[in-house]
């Protein structure tokens, strides 16, 4: 039986409250429900990223009434500048905007706080509770030197992409990560007039990974390094080593160069896994929806996910909203067909990154985009998500945006 309402603490516990986790818990109390948010941290917290913001993610905050509140803080940019191997270049134009997660998670969690979600932290996330017959019937937690039990009709983990909350809640199917990332701040005036764009670097150098520099404004930067594993592919034994790709990348890259020997790092780097393709973990069980880059929601090839997660996390709060009374297997339904129906976009990602196992490709892509208009046009619309995803999940349909006659 479901925990009787007297007993709950909350009608819906949703535990993590990165950009998934507060999307739902933001949509699911402007719906009236009772909604809990917890995390493990006291905000506002740091999150190890890129913290760049892609159009998905522009559209997600539009949908949370945070567009124009987070544009007026973030430092904006209008494209993509990718480098290829070779050396070629070709700038993509996109809404882009680059805001540190200290301050955009803080945003969001806000967001979630004024529509009448309720907070609690810290609180870190141990074990599911379960009701007699097995149904997901809240969460325990550490909190402190104590444990805390909180009852919720429905629990929704979005706790990111740490493996070991899987693990807790029974539903990890993949421990590894889809691969690693490593980001710093670099403080470096000089350089706001040379970087206008989001850089993006492809390098045989880097070893299949990639390294990117984001303008943070004020002169700060985002500078980072990673590599991620095509889903279903073994996790090489010597994955290269991040602090090592860093180094080259300084080496290959004037750009990253010039800030590394020149700039003040703001802090320290840091690395961080990342879950992709929306893989490794089941979606659902009865009273528990996993969200976000718990459910592998974050984009292989260029480990974008924030715009992901929070739609994910808009859709589990759909989901619950609309199917508060409907039985655990139609929402559990429900929502495996909305994050499928997200799979071609994966897909596509999952598709490019094979680019990085063959370098000439981004060379080829970046040599042909460079000359026809209408292929760079298509790239724009693979980036802000208008190109038909149907066409994108296949590497005949991939070619198709390449070719002249597309
Ligand atoms: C180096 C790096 C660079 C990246 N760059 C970009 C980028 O530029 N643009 C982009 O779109 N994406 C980027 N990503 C991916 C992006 O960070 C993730 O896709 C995004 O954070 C996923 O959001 P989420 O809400 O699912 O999880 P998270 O943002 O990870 O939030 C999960 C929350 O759950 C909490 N939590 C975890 N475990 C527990 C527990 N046991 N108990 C309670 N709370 C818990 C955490 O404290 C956290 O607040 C990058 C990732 C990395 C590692």
């Amino acid at each position: 039986m479901p925990a009787a309402a007297a007993t709950r603490d909350c009608e819906v516990l949703v535990i993590g409250a990165g950009p998934a986790g507060s999307a739902c818990a933001q949509m699911l109390a402007r719906a009236g429900l009772d909604v809990l948010l917890c995390d493990r941290h006291v905000f506002p917290r740091d999150k190890v990223c890129g913290d760049g913001l892609i159009p998905d993610a522009h559209q997600a905050l539009a949908c949370l009434g945070l567009a124009d509140a987070v544009l007026a803080r973030a430092a904006c940019a209008t494209r993509v500048e990718c480098f290829a191997p070779r050396g070629g270049q070709v700038a993509v134009p996109a809404q882009l905007a680059v805001l540190p997660r200290r301050e955009l998670d803080e945003m969001l969690r806000q967001a979630a706080l004024a529509a009448g979600a309720r907070w609690l932290a810290p609180l870190r996330f141990e074990a599911l509770l379960h009701d007699a017959d097995g149904r997901v019937a809240g969460a325990r937690f550490r909190e402190g030197e104590s444990t805390r039990e909180l009852r919720a009709r429905w629990t929704v983990l979005a706790t990111g992409a740490d493996a070991r909350a899987l693990e807790l809640a029974g539903v990890c199917e993949r421990r590894a990560p889809s691969g690693m990332a490593l980001r710093g701040y670099v403080r470096h005036p000089g350089m706001g007039a040379a970087i206008g764009g989001l850089q993006v670097v492809w390098h045989r150098a880097l070893q299949g990974g990639y390294g990117w520099i984001f303008p943070a404004g004020g002169g700060r930067f985002n500078l980072g390094v990673g590599y991620l594993h095509r889903q279903g592919a073994e996790v090489p034994q010597h994955a290269p080593k991040l602090r090592q790709l860093l180094d080259a990348f300084a080496q290959v890259h004037e750009p990253a160069r010039e800030l590394m020997q020149g700039g003040a790092p703001a802090g320290e780097f840091k690395g961080a896994p990342l879950r992709c393709s929306l893989a490794g973990a089941r979606f659902a069980r009865p009273g528990l929806l996993v969200t976000g880059e718990a459910a592998g929601s974050t984009y292989l090839f260029t480990g974008e996910g924030i715009g992901k997660a929070m739609e994910s996390g808009l859709a589990a709060a759909q989901v619950l909203t609309h199917g508060r009374r409907g039985s655990d297997e139609e929402v559990s339904a429900t929502y495996q067909a909305a994050l499928a129906a997200l799979q071609p976009r994966f897909a596509a990602y999952e598709l490019a990154n094979r680019f990085n196992e063959h370098p000439w490709m981004v060379d080829f892509v970046t040599w042909r985009a460079r000359r026809s208009p209408a292929v760079l046009a298509r790239l724009a619309g693979v980036l802000d998500e208008s190109q038909d995803p149907g066409r994108l999940a296949s590497a005949q349909g991939l070619l198709r945006i390449l070719l002249p006659m597309g």
